[in-house]
C-alpha cells in the first residue's frame, strides 16, 4: 500500500538587507480553506511570552486574482486568511542577534522559526519545506534540519520551532564523535583562539554526559555559536542543537570567556535530555498559542545549571578548585537573593511568564536557575548520603530519561519526587528537602554546609557592606 505523503507548507525565506534589518517570509499552505494562522507567542527555553508579533511589519495574502490584500487580525498573534488564498507573505524584523532570536547582515542569515514561522493551528501535522531564497550555494547552512535537494525539510511544527537555522560566508565549523554519534560545532564571528582545546573539552563533557545517562537522545546534535558584537551571554536548547551567543565576538579569545562559553555548552547539551526530553507534562507537546506556566522551571532549569557544571568537573575541564569557585559564585547569588524566602521557587517556576527574566519586584521570588541547582545540590548530597555513594542525582535523572523522556511521557512534579525517593532508598527520602527548599522558603545555609561537610568540604560566608560571599574548600 502506498505511503500517503504528508501534507507540507511550502516556505520560502528571503533578506531585505535595504533600511533596517528584515527578512520577507512567503507560506503556501496546502489548504485551500479558510483558517486563522498563528505565529508563536513564546519559545521553549524562555518561559515567558515572546510577543514575537511585535515584530511583524505586515501580513497579505494573496488571492485568486493573484493580487495581495493585507489579511486582517483575529487576536494579537493570530491572522484570519480567507478561502482559496494561494500564498501568504509576511515581513520580520531581523536584527536580533541572541541565542532564541532572528538576526540578518550581509553575511549572515540566523533565523529561529519559532520567532517567526506561521502555523496552521488544526494542522500541526503538516511539515514545512523551506527554501533559503537569497542563500548562495557557497554558504554553509548549520542546522539540525534534514535538506532535500537545498530545501530543508521539517516534519512537523514542533520540528519546525525546535530547530534554527544559521547560514553564513562566515562560518568555522569541526565535528568531533562521541558513542557513534556526529557532533557539529559551528562559529559565526572571531575565530578561537586555541581550536584544539575548545574542541577536545567538548569532547570531554559530551563523553561525561552519554555515559551516565546511557545513551543519546538524537542522531546528531549541532553547537551553534552565534558571536557577535552585541552584549549577549547565553545559550538555548533544542532536541538536536544548541544555538550558544557571546558577544561583543572578542570576548571568546579571552580565558573568562572560553570558560563562559565552555560552562554554557555544557549546561545545553545536558539540556538535550532534561527538559527537551524529560520534560514537564504542561510542555509535552508545547502549545505555542498562549502562557504554560510549569512548577518544575527549578527540574527544568536548576538541576541543568548543577549538572552542567559538575560535568565539567567530571570530565575533567575543570578541578575540584574550579567547581569550588563556579559553586561559590552559584551560592553568593543565593544567598543574596531574598526573594527566596519569600516565594518557594516551584512557585517561582509557575511565574516566570510574569517575571522570571527581569529582576522585578525586590524580595519577591526565588530563582529557577540559582535556587533550583541550590536544590539539585541539596538533592544530589543527600541521594549519595543515604546509598553511601552508591547513586546519586544523575542515578535518578537516568531513570527519568528512561521511564519519561524516551517514552516522551510528560513529567509531573510527583513523578520527579518519586524517583528520587525510589534511588534514595525510601518512598519519603526526600521528602524534607521538598518540603521545605521546593514547595517551601525555608533558608538552606544550615543544609548547605551539612551538604559540603559530607563531600569533604567546608562551606562558610561573611558579610561585608550588606552583601554576603561564600568560601568553598576541601576540608
Ligand atoms: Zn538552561
Amino acid at each position: 500500500m502506498a505511503r500517503t505523503r504528508l501534507q507540507s507548507i511550502e516556505l520560502s525565506i528571503r533578506r531585505l538587507l535595504e533600511g533596517p534589518p528584515r527578512i520577507e517570509l512567503t507560506a503556501v499552505f496546502p489548504t485551500q480553506e479558510s483558517f486563522e494562522a498563528q505565529l508563536p507567542t513564546w519559545r521553549p527555553g524562555r518561559y515567558e511570552l515572546g510577543q514575537f508579533a511585535q515584530y511583524i511589519y505586515s501580513m497579505d495574502g494573496k488571492g485568486k486574482d493573484g493580487e495581495w490584500n493585507a489579511l486582517k487580525k483575529t487576536s494579537l498573534h493570530t491572522w484570519h486568511v480567507p478561502e482559496e488564498t494561494k500564498a501568504v507573505r509576511w515581513v520580520f524584523h531581523a536584527d536580533t542577534f541572541n541565542a532564541g532570536s532572528t538576526g540578518i547582515a550581509d553575511d549572515i542569515l540566523y533565523v529561529n522559526p519559532v520567532n517567526c514561522f506561521l502555523y496552521h493551528p488544526n494542522h500541526q501535522e503538516w511539515g514545512y519545506t523551506i527554501t533559503l531564497d537569497d542563500v548562495p550555494a557557497f554558504w554553509s547552512v548549520a542546522t539540525g534540519l534534514p535538506t532535500e535537494g537545498g530545501k530543508l525539510l521539517a516534519r512537523d511544527v514542533q520540528h519546525a520551532m525546535d530547530s534554527p537555522i544559521l547560514a553564513s560566508s562566515n562560518l568555522w565549523h569541526r565535528t568531533y564523535t562521541s558513542n557513534g554519534i556526529p557532533f557539529h560545532i559551528w562559529v559565526y564571528g572571531q575565530t578561537i583562539p586555541d581550536e584544539q582545546r575548545f574542541i577536545q573539552e567538548h569532547q570531554n563533557f559530551t563523553d561525561a554526559q552519554i555515559a551516565h545517562f546511557g545513551s543519546f537522545p538524537a542522531p546528531h546534535y549541532h553547537f551553534l555559536y552565534v558571536l557577535s558584537e552585541r552584549e549577549e551571554r547565553h545559550g538555548v536548547e533544542h532536541e538536536d542543537t544548541t544555538v550558544i551567543a557571546q558577544g561583543p565576538s572578542a570576548k571568546c579569545r579571552t580565558e573568562d570567556g572560553h570558560m563562559e562559553l565552555i560552562g554554557i555548552a555544557s549546561h545545553e547539551l545536558y539540556h538535550a535530555w532534561n527538559v527537551k526530553r524529560i520534560r514537564p507534562a504542561e510542555w509535552t507537546p508545547y502549545d505555542f498559542s498562549k502562557a504554560c506556566p510549569s512548577r518544575m522551571g527549578y527540574i527544568a532549569e536548576g538541576v541543568t545549571t548543577y549538572m552542567g557544571d559538575l560535568f565539567l568537573f567530571e570530565s575533567g575541564v575543570i578541578d575540584l578548585d574550579g567547581w569550588c569557585r563556579l559553586t561559590e559564585r552559584l551560592l553568593d547569588r543565593h544567598l543574596n537573593n531574598p526573594g527566596r524566602l519569600n516565594m518557594s521557587v516551584a512557585d517561582s517556576s509557575y511565574d516566570t511568564w510574569l517575571d522570571g527574566y527581569v529582576t522585578g519586584s525586590p524580595g519577591r521570588k526565588g530563582s529557577i536557575y540559582v535556587e533550583g541547582a541550590v536544590l539539585a545540590l541539596l538533592c544530589d548530597a543527600c541521594i549519595m548520603e543515604l546509598t553511601s555513594g552508591e547513586a546519586s542525582l544523575q542515578t535518578a535523572m537516568r531513570l527519568l530519561w528512561e521511564q519519561f523522556g524516551k517514552p516522551r511521557i510528560g513529567l509531573t512534579e510527583a513523578d520527579y519526587w518519586s524517583v528520587l525517593n525510589e534511588v534514595a532508598g525510601a518512598p519519603n527520602a526526600l521528602d524534607s528537602l521538598r518540603n521545605d527548599f521546593a514547595d517551601g522558603t525555608k533558608d538552606s545555609w544550615e543544609a548547605l554546609v551539612a551538604a559540603m561537610e559530607h563531600q569533604g568540604l567546608s562551606l562558610t560566608k561573611v558579610r561585608r557592606d550588606g552583601i554576603w560571599r561564600t568560601t568553598l574548600i576541601a576540608a
